[in-house]
């Protein structure tokens, strides 16, 4: 009987005081303090492993300072199939993510290029697209045509979100239509896919960019490994459904660094746009 009373080898309080979240181990074993990685855009200095990023942090990267101006914030999921605890669910996330849905987008310059930017966050309901991702990055594709913007989108998605059954897959079909009438103004959409990229959101809006951009080392894919693994009966190859995988086998134009990101959405820009006016937008709608 004896043991069940031994008090437990370490104190429930050794580490009282330190915060979780003030450290955070990578994959190839470095410690990294919260700070030095948020200086870092979330990249380890030792290996470029890429974290997930927070969505609002990726806009700051990505865009002019100053120039972000959010779209349709206030938007959030009804619970149109009475899908059980879906409303508990979601408000969790709110209220932990500070987000409305799982993703941000409005109108911004990448120095000094008038474009629409969606920004996936995977934090909220791992980045899934019902019915409000669906529609605000529709909202944000029509707002770039018809103001004669570039569609940048930033992807990272466990996929539809089954929480709204088909009126998640039918948002595959709306993002795509309004990116196939943003390509016929004539006006480019380049697609950014970072880990993870997955389901109806890789087979719809993020590998359909007229340049498809991806993060080193991310994971593309449609199904789950295993699941194909299990269907086909199949060894999958070396590297499948990574990044460079993607690359290799043409899904994936390139791979860039997320620090490099911004410059080389300035760089095809440059080549896809008219030069923006010195004196700021005033062409613009
Ligand atoms: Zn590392």
């Amino acid at each position: 009987m004896g043991i069940f009373k031994k008090p437990p080898l370490r104190g429930g309080k050794r580490n009282a005081g330190v915060p979780d979240d003030l450290w955070t181990k990578c994959q190839c074993g470095e410690l990294i303090h919260t700070l030095d990685l948020k200086q870092h855009a979330y990249v380890c200095a030792h290996c470029n492993h890429h974290f997930l990023l927070p969505g609002r942090d990726r806009i700051e990267l990505l865009t002019d300072a100053g120039s972000f101006e959010e779209m349709d914030h206030g938007l959030y999921s009804a619970n149109p199939l009475g899908f059980a605890n879906y409303e508990r669910k979601t408000a969790d996330l709110r209220e932990k993510t500070g987000l409305n849905d799982a993703v941000i987008s409005g109108r911004a310059t990448i120095d000094s290029f008038p474009v629409t930017l969606a920004v996936m966050d995977f934090k909220y309901f791992a980045g899934s697209m019902g019915s409000v991702v669906g529609e605000k990055i529709t909202r944000a594709i029509e707002t770039a045509t018809r103001e004669k913007r570039a569609v940048i989108i930033v992807s990272a998605s466990s996929g539809a979100r089954m929480q709204e059954g088909m009126l998640s897959l039918m948002q595959m079909a709306k993002t795509c239509g309004a990116l196939s009438r943003h390509q016929e103004a004539a006006l480019p959409y380049i697609s950014i896919l970072t880990h993870p990229t997955t389901g109806g959101v890789t087979a719809s809006f993020a590998t359909i960019g007229d340049i498809n951009l991806a993060e080193p080392g991310c994971m593309i894919g449609f199904a789950g490994p295993r699941v194909i693994k299990e269907t086909t009966h199949q060894d999958l190859p070396k590297g499948f459904q990574t990044a460079e995988f993607m690359v290799e086998h043409g899904l994936v134009d390139a791979i860039v660094d997320r620090t490099k990101m911004r410059t080389k959405l300035a760089e095809l820009l440059s080549y896809l746009m008219p030069q923006p006016s010195l004196s700021g937008q005033e062409t613009l709608g």
